[in-house]
């Protein structure tokens, strides 16, 4: 069956037509075959028994007058008729009165005759019994064996004909159905053709040119509708791209400048003025300085995620193990002032965008060595292999995570606690997500507020590449 489903769909009609005709090719034949051979069995039957009664019947004469060379004689007309092999005529005591054998055949055991009209099939023949009565009195029996030789033989002739037609049927059926195939496979062909050349050449102005009216015409209509709409789409997403690049460049360039300027002033604001400045008002331009720092990191992170989503991703072999060691050398002095100990164990070489990947491996170290308990925090990442994918794992004794939250962590600017306990904007998963989304992958979080959280995240093993053209 597995094989049958994989066939090209050209061979599969092919096949369906060729076991249909032949299955009813077969069931017809047969029973042409069956009706043909009874019908000639019957016809040969009545002929035999015809022929026995008027054996019989002529017999009796000989009966009344014991005239055995009479009958023998009359027995003898029997070689006319090519399946009667033997012949044996009983007298009112059953005993044999006179025989018929046909040369080269064995002759027939002494037996005792059946008194009644009786006919069966055994061994190959027919066996006739004719009881002989005239005018109400029993005279005698004629028993009569039949080869079936001819039968077989015409039956054998029979068969052979209907083989021979039913293979001529097939051919033709053969020749038939590779040109009635091409009737539904070609269209399906040419739209299977269109599709890899679409999805080899990433090219959506392609069409397919309609045949005829019928589903496979209706199939064509919408899927070049379809083109039309995706070729749309990804015409406005260019174009929002563009938009989007010329706002990241606006956000990088023209939204800080100002905050620069702010924080400037304030500064030039603190040493114009140095101790003229009330302790409110110093308060006050250190809130300010603040906030615009503040706004200058939320800039950078937003242009961070978008970035997650448009930049080109280079996909190679990394190995995760390299990927810690530069990790742990970024963050020494975050992992020290916090006490922390990163652990990890054994980890894969996998493919995927090494800034990226290290990016995101960094963020959920920071977040687990911020976001801890009372005690030193314990970072552990190790990895476990599927079959088509990785998943890797960074677990903390930190605060952990209430459940209801759990998904909602991923949204950009979705933050558990306010400003003042944790620092952060709010983006971090949110790029997080963007990164392992490109890699054809899941980020999700296991916890229990209290008792630390662990992120997964899994990495296809066949990333499609195909969208980074
Ligand atoms: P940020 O760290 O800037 O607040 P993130 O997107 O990295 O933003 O995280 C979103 C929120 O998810 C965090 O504010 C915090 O409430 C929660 N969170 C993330 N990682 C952890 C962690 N390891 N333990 C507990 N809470 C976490």
């Amino acid at each position: 069956m597995r094989i049958f489903k994989d066939l090209s769909i050209r061979y599969k009609l092919v096949l369906v037509i060729l076991v249909v005709t032949t299955v009813t090719l077969l069931i017809g034949f047969s029973l042409i075959i069956t009706f043909n051979i009874k019908t000639y069995e019957d016809l040969i039957t009545n002929k035999l028994t015809v022929v026995v009664r008027n054996v019989g019947y002529n017999c009796i004469p000989a009966l009344d007058f014991s005239d055995k060379l009479y009958a023998k004689k009359y027995l003898a007309n029997m070689s006319t008729i090519p399946e009667v092999v033997n012949a044996r005529l009983y007298d009112y005591q059953d005993n044999l009165f006179a025989s018929y054998n046909r040369d080269g055949f064995e002759k027939i055991k002494r037996q005792k005759p059946e008194r009644k009209q009786f006919m069966f099939y055994e061994d190959d023949y027919l066996h006739i019994y004719e009881p002989l009565t005239m005018q109400g009195s029993y005279r005698g029996t004629l028993y009569v064996r039949a080869s079936k030789q001819e039968i077989n033989e015409k039956i054998k002739e029979i068969v052979n004909t209907f083989f021979l037609i039913l293979l001529g049927l097939l051919l033709f059926s053969i020749l038939l159905a590779g040109w009635l195939q091409k009737l539904v496979s070609k269209p399906i062909i040419k739209l299977t053709r269109t599709v890899e050349d679409i999805s080899y050449h990433n090219d959506f102005s392609l069409r397919v040119k309609k045949q005829a009216n019928d589903e496979i015409g209706v199939l064509y209509d919408n899927f070049n509708y379809m083109l039309e709409r995706i070729d749309y789409y990804i015409n406005e997403l260019e174009r929002n791209n563009q938009e989007l690049s010329e706002f990241n460049y606006v956000a990088s360039h023209d939204l800080r400048e100002p905050l620069r300027t702010l924080t400037s002033y304030c500064q030039l604001l603190k040493d114009d003025l140095g101790n003229q400045l009330s302790d409110d008002a110093k308060e006050d331009i250190h809130f300010i300085t603040e906030a615009a720092d503040r706004m200058n990191t939320l800039i950078l992170d937003l242009l961070q995620l978008s970035r997650a989503g448009r930049v080109e991703f280079n996909y190679t072999e990394v190995n995760l193990n390299d990927v810690m060691k530069t990790i742990m050398h970024d963050l020494k002095t975050t992992i020290d002032e916090n006490d922390a100990s990163v652990l990890w164990e054994d980890l894969p070489i996998i493919k995927a965008d090494k800034s990226h990947i290290s990016r995101l491996m960094q963020n959920l170290i920071s977040n687990a060595v911020k976001f801890k308990a009372d005690h030193a925090p314990l970072i552990k990442i190790y990895a476990e292999e599927k079959t088509d994918k990785w998943i890797i794992a960074v677990t903390d004794n930190g605060i952990g995570i209430d459940p209801r939250y759990q998904e909602q962590i991923f949204v950009p600017f979705k933050r558990l606690h306010g400003i003042g306990k944790y620092s952060g904007t709010g983006i971090g998963l949110a790029i997080c997500k963007k990164i392992i989304e490109r890699h054809d992958g899941k980020i999700w979080v296991e916890s229990e507020r209290g008792k630390g959280s662990t992120f997964f995240f899994s990495i296809s093993k066949n990333i499609d590449t195909t969208r980074e053209k």
